[in-house]
């Protein structure tokens, strides 16, 4: 199983000025099940990116609505289902992002909910999917219905907190993480509403015990404060082995032994015909329409004259 960083920045400023990148992350063969969490402004873009296809995703998580969680979740969802043509994977969200409640949401229509098994979660629901468990945590942050994931597949849980401030239901909810991904925006202890600061962090490790935990949606006062420095001073301070994620972290877990996961930062791979750009070769402008039929990427020109003959 693979966990992959496709951003590691969060909130609305570090989000704008894309100081760090917000297409939110991977676990990948999962019991063979390939899952985006939180797919943000730029995810199908960071998955080309990296090297990844967003046509292999079986199943999209959006906790809540702010738009650093959801913005690319449609357009990652079209990708799951062949462009809409096919019943295809699981779409899980809070009320907010997928029915809407007062001035949040929805974030995902009712077109691109409507090719896909979809698992509309709140706090202290479980329901199955694929060969796992999930369960919908609790969170204290501005959108009412937000909710952290907690996955479990074969007694293994990965949990992620989501958005959220401390508060000590918190830690009972994540209870039995082995792996424990968490958004904390700043560095020591300055915390801001509805969000987690390192020393929140802290209290949740410590009360969680998970045997590797990792920070990611990282705010700007985090990002210009040495990340890794206060990823490792958490680790001594928890007994914790903590990782401050970077942008195009893959992180190989052997199920065994999660702390002893193996860190590869994705090389930064040119998307051939995946965009406007100078490197493509002339082999590929010209051949482009045999390559697209070749993996089957159909147009709406090619749909029109198929349908036509
Ligand atoms: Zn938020």
């Amino acid at each position: 199983m693979k966990i992959i960083f496709l951003g590691t920045g969060g909130g609305r400023f570090s989000s704008i000025n894309q100081r760090r990148m917000t297409g939110g992350f991977r676990i990948d063969n999962l019991g063979g099940k390939n899952y985006h969490v939180d797919p943000g402004p730029g995810a199908l873009v960071r998955t080309y990116q990296f090297g990844l296809d967003p046509r292999n995703v079986d199943g999209v998580f959006v906790s809540h609505s702010h738009t650093d969680h959801y913005n690319d979740a449609e357009i990652i969802i079209e990708a799951m289902t062949n462009g809409m043509t096919q019943n295809y994977g699981h779409i899980i969200g809070s009320k907010s992002v997928l029915s809407g409640f007062e001035e949040w949401g929805p974030c995902i229509s009712s077109y691109h909910q409507s090719r896909s098994k979809v698992l509309e979660v709140e706090k202290g629901d479980i329901r199955y999917f694929d060969n796992c468990l999930i369960k919908a945590t609790p969170t204290n942050h501005a959108d009412p219905k937000g909710v952290g994931f907690q996955i479990e597949y074969k007694d293994f849980k990965i949990s992620y907190t989501s958005d959220t401030a401390y508060f000590p239901e918190l830690a009972k909810a994540h209870d039995g993480a082995d792996i424990l991904i968490a958004s904390v925006l700043r560095p020591g202890n300055k915390s801001i509403r509805g969000h987690l600061c390192s020393s929140g962090f802290i209290r949740l490790i410590k009360e969680i015990k998970p045997r590797l935990a990792i920070m990611t949606h990282l705010g700007l006062k985090m990002i210009s404060n040495n990340p890794i420095g206060e990823a490792k001073r958490i680790t001594k301070l928890t007994g914790v082995k903590t990782l401050a994620a970077f942008d195009g972290m893959s992180l190989d877990i052997n199920y065994n032994n999660p702390a002893k996961a193996r860190i590869v930062s994705l090389k930064d791979v040119d998307a051939p015909y995946h965009g406007s750009n100078s490197n493509l070769s002339n082999f590929e402008r010209r051949n482009v329409n045999k390559l697209a039929d070749k993996h089957g990427e159909n147009d709406e020109l090619s749909l029109i004259r198929r349908n036509s003959f």
